[in-house]
């Protein structure tokens, strides 16, 4: 049996000896125990922050700069084991993994163009000998907080730009998938990042309050689902902090009758199920437009779910692989049954399914739903899982308020070959994210994430500008030199004005 400790400066094992179990979602064994930390963990790790963070905030941005390029070169050496790792506690197959890292290590290939983002502004001749400029320093000491399903791409999110600008960093990974954390921490120290600049605590509940409460944490990032999202943003703002905090999604994915449906079948195919359909920007909702649509792309779907493969998150031909735990593969089944009782037409049905030689495992199969209705709370509520739900609109109008009105607004897709519809659409729809023949639409990293409505709380985005704006503060400089001749210091200060 592993154990799983905290990254922490000068010390591993938790105070609390509390400990939460690690699954392997394949066999449904337990293989590890992760700490689950307390207060006096985080006390050390902000300890250990303070005292590192002045000086890598004074080391220049290009040689913070180095130290992502060095990290780069080591997590593209370890992908292997780094894929395998994550596999084997999240259940996404192999290939997933190593996309799951690989979008990660892309923002940290943003961050190694840092100091040309962090110039800043500068005005020459504001007011007479007057010049102005702007100048963005770190926060100090920020937190993030991630979910199980991106246990690479979502801690490089946050801990890359926060770093890279000069903050010190803890991570409290999801305690369900917590070893790729920790192996990314410690290559960042193998890559040169001065001990206590980036910390892994980990823990549920009572850790998340200690990081919310705690007075020298400057901002939290969050990402998790919408209702413990909310009560982070809440609990954070109240103590003062900055606080970014992104929910759950329930992605539409909108088939114009004009759409090429060999493409869009296999599109939600991948979009729907992969990763058993645990992505915040998965698409659990297809809306065919019109009568003649929804019959044809439901005559499609159908073989085409049918031959999905559902396997161990090492089978290289496995489309997906199992769900996180057993609690979330209960949720799920349970979340069918609510569709089935709420009068939704359940046609491929992937309750029950057990894997040869894998009984234990959390595997749930390929799910498909039709003529579900908007006042059905399987409709409303995210499930999380390999269950794809056909709301039929009559027209585009219906189909452009279906994703608009719902309360979830993270991502959206359009398939359709008329550009204008798809330009109407993604000017109107009240998303935050939206693809045009593109079933994920997960902006590129110099580019940044976030939805709208319960998606996210908070006014910054993840990644991209919006995250070097997140991670640190403007500080505004009017400067003014005299020339120190005589008479000079007797010239009163003149503050510029517009006039
Ligand atoms: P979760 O909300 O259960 O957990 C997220 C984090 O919150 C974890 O670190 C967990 O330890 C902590 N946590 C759990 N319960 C808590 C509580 N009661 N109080 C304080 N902290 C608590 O989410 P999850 O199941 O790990 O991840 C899946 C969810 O994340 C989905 O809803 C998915 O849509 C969402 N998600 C959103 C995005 C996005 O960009 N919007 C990206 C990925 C995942």
């Amino acid at each position: 049996m592993r154990d799983i400790d905290h990254l922490i400066v000068g010390q591993s094992a938790t105070a609390s000896g509390r400990t939460g179990d690690v699954f392997d979602p394949n066999t449904g064994a337990v293989q590890a125990r992760v700490a689950l930390g307390t207060q006096a963990d985080l006390d050390r790790a902000v300890a250990a922050a303070q005292k590192a963070q002045p000086g890598w905030a004074a080391t220049n941005p290009q040689r913070r700069a180095r130290v992502m390029f060095a990290f780069k070169a080591l997590v593209e050496k370890n992908m292997e084991e780094l894929a395998h790792l994550l596999s084997s506690e999240h259940g996404k197959v192999i290939a997933d993994s190593k996309g799951d890292i690989q979008r990660g290590l892309e923002v940290i290939e943003f961050c190694c163009g840092i100091p040309h983002v962090l110039k800043g502004e500068y005005t020459q001749g504001a007011g007479p000998g007057i010049d102005v400029y702007s100048m963005r320093q770190p926060l100090g000491i920020g937190a993030g907080i991630t979910p199980f399903n991106f246990p690479g791409m979502i801690p490089l999110w946050m801990s890359g730009v926060a770093i890279a600008t000069g903050n010190a960093f803890i991570l409290k990974p999801s305690e369900r998938d917590p070893s790729v954390p920790v192996r990314l921490g410690e290559l960042f120290l193998e890559a040169g990042l001065p001990e206590g600049i980036l910390q892994v605590v980990h823990g549920d509940k009572e850790m998340v309050d200690a990081i919310l409460d705690h007075p020298a944490i400057s901002a939290v990032s969050f990402v998790g689902s919408s209702d413990i999202a909310h009560y982070v943003y809440r609990r954070g703002v109240a103590a003062g902090k900055r606080v970014q905090a992104m929910g759950g999604a329930k992605n539409h994915g909108i088939v114009m009758p004009d759409a090429d449906l060999d493409q869009v079948v296999a599109d939600l195919a991948g979009a729907a199920f992969g990763s058993a359909g645990e992505r915040c920007m998965a698409l659990p909702v297809a809306v065919p437009v019109g009568e003649k649509t929804a019959a044809a792309l439901r005559e499609k779907l159908i073989p085409a779910i049918e031959n999905l493969r559902v396997g161990v998150s090492t089978d290289s031909d496995a489309h997906y692989g199992p769900v996180v735990t057993a609690i979330h593969k209960k949720r799920i089944e349970d979340w069918i049954q609510t569709g089935v009782d709420e009068g939704a037409e359940l046609v491929v049905d992937g309750r029950g399914f057990e894997l040869q030689g894998h009984e234990g495992g959390f595997f749930v199969g390929p799910t498909l739903f039709d003529h579900v209705t908007t006042g059905m709370s399987a409709y409303k509520e995210e499930i999380f899982g390999p269950v794809l739900q056909i709301v039929r609109a009559d027209d585009f109008e219906h189909a452009v308020r279906l994703p608009s009105e719902h309360q979830y607004g993270n991502g959206v897709a359009i398939f359709t070959r008329n550009g204008h519809a798809a330009r109407e659409f993604a000017a109107r729809v009240n998303v935050g994210m939206v693809g045009i023949n593109v079933p994920i639409p997960v902006p590129v990293a110099y580019h940044t994430v976030g939805g709208w409505k319960r998606s996210a709380f908070g006014d910054t985005n993840q990644h991209g500008m919006e995250g070097v704006k997140f991670w640190t503060k403007v500080k505004t400089v009017t400067q003014r030199w005299p020339d120190g001749g005589v008479g000079d210091t007797a010239n009163a200060f003149v503050i510029p004005t517009m006039g």
